[in-house]
This record gives structure tokens, sequence and C-alpha cells, in this order.
């Protein structure tokens, strides 16, 4: 049953510029008159706000008075991007917003492009917690999403001279009208110490505590009335320590005393799949699980007699291994602070728990030197040591005297310094465990996690990502939405797999030119963003080939890099060809610390200036990096793209979710057989996106054989010309050596992930990539058929099955 509508939310829409010019006095503080349009965004905020926070009760009531079975979902990173557009989206009042902002002379556009980016995350992974908030709320799943409120989000990127710097976020500066904070809701979180064992019964004598209170963002769901929470925990110095300055007089220690308290919140750890592996960061991860074990536990007693149901109200999710510490934390609290026997709770703690995997690349997997555990969280790893020891008795039974096997399987690394597998962990103390696309799924029971899936072979289990459509198509692409109503219905919102009927249009003319105009109007706003952010003026009429996500090894910017200093030099070459223009779009962070990664973000920079102002080439080729990549540019990339570029090495991208946004929006796809593209050429037809280069088998033996890239090199005499003219400096003049160490990670270095072996097939498909291009509509119609095909990958779909075959949950069910 659908929540009732609150009157003063079905008139807003009628009184919507009064609302705003009563928030701008009362609220913003300002003469409507002289507001800027900052004020009016926060003033817009606030009437959205208003309207959320009377659902947002609604929800909790219905929720808490059903004792409703709710899925709490444990995340690091939350990218959440901004809020205004998406809660008017939600509220159906992003038309009623723009209507009342004329009055003040002002777009929605412009007053939204106001409000900083939340960017408690990384990359994909914090995306796709974000993406699953919004699912989660809009099919009416009971949630709560728990994370950090971190001071200092994912760090602003600035270009100078062709090199990344890095900027501080303070996305809170300012306030944000977003979050509200609960004053009541602390919990204290323990350090440190020892542990003392009376009577048999463990006490923790812990060193250190702070508290973490509980600041809450609106999440909104769409078509429905549902809104949900993401709470987010800040470090906060326990009183005492306040007190005590007070007392001694000593501000100074009790201020550094605070601080290393309170840093725990600070700052993100700007790392992409690679564990930080500092104590900081072990310290964050159990603060934020251990408030928010704490908050669900206080929650469950609130509305049950007792912990002995706990699993039967609660699904507790890890987006990763960041928070396995929970599975430790919630056996202390079941055994240690409610006296519940072992067995039991460790009972309950599997039927609590799930874990989606994210990585298979073995440097990525988080490992915790026992020692610093010892240190920073004595208890857990007692309860770590018992849960292995029972885990290796039962697994001893299934090979007997097979000693190997044990030590692969131990959550104690114990080869050199021991370490902690919290993979290990997370698997133990789940009862399902999901890969995020059908390879990468397949893979885990296949390699890394092979032995434990010989023990528990139903434990593993696919859940293929999604992106949610209102912020990926309605918020990002209006003229594609607007499109689709007038051709659909506006149904897609809530149900992609209407996208299908499209399919129907894929050769109709009027539609064809129609969705034409659309992508062209897309491409000149990304040119103006390309102009104001870089500076260089690119064509709408170019093809727009796009790679943008986190600079790293894997994802092979370097091998786009190759085939763009390919194509220059056979423009050089071959001048009055006849190419198809195009513009080379680049966006993406480097982790602070990735020496290889930056220097790619400069090559990048240092072919484009070559390039882009060769008088030879005009505009044939241009090559462009848009700086400072997150969830807003990327709103304004993806609509405007042309070719989506998914180019990993076979068996190393988990799935990939810009990928689906890309071709949402009408992008074709060049990629590899890897992640989720495997699933995309599946939906959208094997004529429909163009895949090249090895397979995952493949690059598994060509690696077993002995991979020599120098052979490629020798063979392949554009690459040679290519890689000479990198390393020798033609596109660093000023220090030609820049690039030699670069180059020499492919020549000397082993080429890890292949990009010599690859190059030619990539290059190949790029010619025909060009050939379709040359014929506007079979090219219009296979990006329509793209748009198509997306249905599937809608994070409803996906959110869908994790109640279903995870979570045990309907949603809707209230
Ligand atoms: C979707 C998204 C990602 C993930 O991109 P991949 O291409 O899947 O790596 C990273 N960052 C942002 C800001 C995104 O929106």
């Amino acid at each position: 049953m659908p929540l009732r509508l609150t009157p003063s939310s079905a008139n807003i829409s009628t009184n919507i510029q009064a609302a705003i010019t009563q928030h701008l006095l009362n609220t913003v503080g300002v003469n409507p008159a002289d507001a800027t349009p900052n004020d009016l965004m926060l003033a817009v905020s606030h009437v959205a706000r208003q309207q959320l926070s009377q659902r947002w009760v609604e929800t909790q009531t219905r929720e808490a008075a059903a004792k409703a079975r709710r899925v709490v979902y444990l995340s690091m990173e939350f990218l959440m991007g901004r809020t205004l557009s998406n809660a008017l989206g939600a509220l159906e009042l992003r038309g009623a917003a723009a209507e009342g902002l004329t009055q003040f002379a002002q777009t929605l556009e412009n007053v939204a492009d106001r409000e900083p980016d939340a960017a408690l995350g990384n990359g994909g992974l914090g995306r796709l917690a974000a993406c699953f908030l919004d699912s989660m709320a809009t099919v009416g799943l009971p949630s709560f999403g728990y994370g950090i409120r971190y001071e200092y989000g994912m760090f602003a990127q600035d270009i100078q001279n062709g090199a990344q710097m890095e900027y501080p976020d303070p996305w809170l500066e300012n306030g944000t009208p977003w979050e509200f904070p609960r004053a009541d809701i602390s919990y204290p979180v323990h350090f440190g110490g020892w542990v003392e064992h009376v009577n048999g019964s463990p006490i923790w004598r812990h060193a250190g505590e702070v508290a973490a209170k509980a600041y809450d963002m609106v999440v909104p769901g769409h078509g429905t009335e549902k809104v949900s929470t993401l709470r987010l925990w800040k470090a906060v110095a326990p009183a005492h320590i306040d007190l005590n300055a007070f007392n001694t007089g000593d501000y100074a220690r009790a201020a550094s005393l605070k601080n290393e308290y309170e840093n725990i919140s600070w700052v993100l750890y700007p790392n992409d799949s690679t564990p930080a592996g500092r104590e900081l960061r072990l310290k964050q991860e159990y603060f934020f699980v251990s408030a928010s074990v704490q908050d669900l536990v206080a929650r469950h007693l609130r509305e049950h007699p007792s912990l002995d149901n706990l699993a039967e109200h609660v699904a507790i999710h890890l987006n990763d291994t960041h928070p396995a510490i929970g599975v430790a934390e919630l056996m202390r609290v079941l055994c240690d602070e409610h006296a519940m026997p072992w067995d039991k709770a460790w009972k309950i703690c599997g039927n609590t728990f799930s874990y989606t995997n994210h990585t298979l690349m073995p440097e990525a997997l988080e490992t915790w030197p026992v020692g610093l555990m010892q240190h920073v969280l004595p208890r857990h790893l007692e309860i770590i040591f018992r849960i292995n020891k029972e885990f290796l008795d039962l697994a001893a039974t299934h090979r007997p005297g097979d000693n190997a096997f044990l030590a692969r399987l131990s959550l104690i690394d114990e080869q050199g310094e021991r370490r902690v597998r919290m993979a290990h962990l997370s698997i133990v103390g789940s009862h399902k465990v999901n890969g995020v696309s059908a390879l990468h799924s397949e893979l885990l029971v296949q390699t890394i996690f092979s032995d434990f899936a010989s023990i528990w072979p139903d434990r593993f289990t696919n859940m293929t990502n999604g992106v949610t459509p209102r912020r990926w198509l309605a918020q990002a692409n209006p003229g594609l939405s607007g499109l689709l109503d007038s051709t659909l219905g506006s149904g897609w919102r809530l149900d992609l797999d209407q996208l299908q009927k499209l399919k129907a249009k894929k050769d109709d003319a009027a539609f064809q030119k129609s969705f034409m105009a659309v992508k062209r109007a897309n491409k000149v706003r990304l040119a103006e963003a390309i102009a104001r952010s870089t500076g260089i003026q690119v064509s709408p009429d170019s093809l727009f080939d796009v790679q943008v996500k986190r600079i790293h090894e894997y994802k092979r910017q370097l091998l786009n890099v190759l085939h763009v200093v390919t194509r220059y030099q056979a423009i050089l070459a071959n001048p009055h060809a006849d190419w198809v223009p195009r513009t080379v779009i680049f966006a993406g962070k480097a982790a602070s610390s990735y020496v290889t990664a930056k220097s790619i973000i400069r090559l990048i920079h240092d072919v484009g200036t070559v390039v882009n102002n060769d008088p030879r080439i005009g505009d044939k080729l241009k090559l462009v990096f848009m700086p400072n990549y997150g969830v807003s540019v990327a709103e304004t990339i993806m609509p405007g793209a042309d070719l989506s570029e998914q180019i990993s090495t076979a068996g190393t991208e988990a799935s990939g979710t810009g990928n689906m946004k890309l071709a949402l929006n009408g992008a074709l796809t060049i990629g590899t057989d890897d992640g989720a593209n495997i699933e995309i050429r599946q939906n959208v037809g094997d004529d429909n996106i163009f895949i090249f280069g090895l397979k995952t088998p493949e690059v598994q033996a060509l690696k077993q054989s002995g991979y020599q890239p120098m052979r490629y090199y020798e063979n392949t005499p554009a690459l040679k010309a290519v890689l000479d003219a990198i390393a020798g400096g033609q596109f660093s003049p000023d220090e030609p050596g820049r690039y030699r160490a670069l180059v020499d990670t492919l020549l000397w270095g082993g080429d890890h992930y292949l990009l010599l072996a690859d190059y030619a097939s990539y290059v190949a498909t790029q010619a025909q990539v060009d050939d379709l291009y040359r014929q506007p509509a079979a090219w219009c119609a296979k990006a329509i058929t793209n748009v198509a095909g997306m249905g599937v990958f809608s994070s409803d779909r996906t959110i869908r099955e994790y109640a279903q075959q995870i979570w045990h949950m309907a949603p809707d069910a209230l």
C-alpha cells in the first residue's frame, strides 16, 4: 500500500515560488531580491528537504510499527554526488522548481550546479553503494546505509603543466542542507588495550574510546513516498578529554589528544582497488562498523525482547571486505555483552551476514598484520582465532591430512609476517558471497575462492551490477528522457525493461532524426564543458570517444593513448585519406601514491598538447582530459558520448558500471570480453558492440606460456613507431626521458596487462568503428539498439535479486 500523499506536498508545486521566498527569508536569511544562485540552491533545497522530511518520518514510523526486516548495507564509501536535482525528481517537483526559479531569473541547472558533490568514495564501489540506496528506497526495501561522515571526501583534482595536483575536498565547509544531525544518537567505540579472562569470561580492558555521532542523509525513493536513510558516523572525542583540559589547563595537549580521536572520520583514503594498510584505516573500518552494529542491535531490542531472532529481522551486507571486522564485532556483542553461547551466536552471525567481492586481483585483497590487529583490536583478534580454529577443524574433515589446503583456507596468512585475511573472514562469516558480473563470479569460484567453493558450493552466487536510471538517464540526460517519454511513456524510470520497445524504432527515420538531435545537443553541451574546463575547442561533429574511470594500469588508459598516437602518425602519413574526425576524451583520478597512473595522466596531456596544436591535424583528431572526474562531471559526459572505451585486460574488471551508464545514454562500446561488457554484448547483440582482444582463457594461456612483449614490439611496425616516439621524447621535448620508465613497464617490465598483445586487435577494431560512423543511419540504429537493451542493467533489478536470493526479503512488503 503506498503511503498517503501529505497535503503540503500536493500543494507545494503550485506554491513553490512562495516556498522559495519563505526559505530565502527564514532559513537562508537573505533578501529575495538579492538572492545569489547559491542562496537559491539553499532555499530550493530546504523546500525539498521539508517535503522529504515528512515522508521520512512516515516511512520510519511505518517500518518500526511493522517490526520490518531490514537490510543494513555497510560500506566505507558512498559516492552520492549532488542531492538537489535527484530530490526534486523524487518529489516530482523538477518542473515546478525550474518554473519557480524563472522569477529569480535563474535556471534550475545553474542553481543546482552550486551544490558541492558528496564525494565520499573513490569510484565504482562507492557509486554502486549510492545507486543501491536509490534502488532500495525505490523498490520499497526497508534499508539503512551506514558509512563514515568524512570531513574531507575524495580529493579534488587539478592539472598543472599536465600533472595531477590534489586538493582537499572540504565539502562540509559551508554546511549542507541535506544532513540531519541526530544529537541523541551516539555510541562509544573502543580501541586498544588488552583482554583479561576472568573465570573464563573475556573482559576487554580497552585503552581508548571515541564517540560515534549519527548524521543522517535522506535517500528519497522515486515513484513512491518511501525515504530511506544513509547514516554516517562522525568521530568525536569523548567528553572527558575536554574536561581534563579544563582541569589541568594543558590545552595544547588536550587539543592534540582530541585530534587523535577525531581524525578517524577526517578523510577518505584515496585508494581505489589497493588497500591502504595503515592503522588509521583499520580504526576507520572498526569505528563505523562498531557504531553501526550497536545501532542495529539497539533498534532490534526496541522492537523485540531479545537478540535470539536477530537474523530474522536484519540482513547485514558487507560491501567488499572493508566492514568485515563486523563479523567479529557482532560475535563480541552477542557473546561478551549479551552472554549468548558461542555456537548460537555463530549461527545468528552466519544467517545475518552476506558479502560482495569486488576484485580478483591478489594485490587488492585486504589483509591486516596480526600484530597491528592485536594492538588495535585485541579482543577481535581472539575471536578471529577462535573462528579460524573451528573453521579449520571443519575444513579438515573435507580433506583429511591436506595441510596445504588448510593453509590456503586459513583466516591467517602464515607466510612471512602473519596477516589476517579479511576476505576469508567475510566468507566464513557469511551465508552468501557474490561477485558482481557473471564472469567475475565464475572466476571467483575457479580461482581465488576455489577452496572455499569446494566446501560450500552453494554459498557463492552472482549479482550483476546495475545503475539507477533516475540519475543516469532521467536526471543526466533530459533530452533523451523527453524523447523516451514521448515515445514510450514515462514508465521506464521504474521499469527499465520498457526500453525494449525502442527496438521497433531503430530504423524509423523520424525517430532516428530525433535521437540524433538529442545526441548532438548533448555533444554541444559537453563541448562547452570541455572548453570551460580545459580551454580546448572541440567539434561536436567529431566522434566523441570517451574513457572515464579511475586511472589504473588494468583499465588500460595507456592502450587508448597508444591508439591515439597511432592515429596521429597515420594521419600525418596519409593526410588526405577520408579520416573520421575524432575527439578522444579522458577523465579520472589517480591515487596520490600511484606513480605509474600519474605518469599516464601526464602522457595524455603531453600527447594532447602536440596533437591538438599540430596544424596538419586540425579537427581530425583532438585529445582532451577533463579534470576532477566525479559524479557531476560524469553526468555531463555520459549523455554526450558516442563511443565507450571499456578496454581492461580480460579477467581484471570485476564488472564496471561506467560501461552501463554510457550504453544507456546511447554510446556504442568498444571493449574486451570482460566484466559486465559480456552481459552488455548478450543484451544488445553481437552486431551492436565492438569486442576485441584476448579473452580470459587466452590471457591465462599466454601468461602460462611465457608472454614476451618484445616480440609484439619487434613484429608490429606501427606499435614500434608509437612506443619509440613516446619513449624517445617526441611528446616531451623539454624532458625527452619523461616516459622511458612508462614504456619500459611494457617492454621490459613484463607488460602485466598485455597491452602489446591486444594492440593490433584494438587498432583494427577502431578502424571498424570509423567505418560504421561514416554511415550515420547504421550507427544510429545500433545506438538505439544499445539503449533498448539496457533494461536489465537497472540497479532496481540488481536490488530485487539481492532481496530475493541473499537477503530473503520481499520488496514493497509494506
Ligand atoms: C560509474 C562511476 C565510476 C565507475 O566507473 P567504471 O568505468 O565502472 O570504473 C567511477 N567514478 C564515478 C564518478 C562514476 O560515476
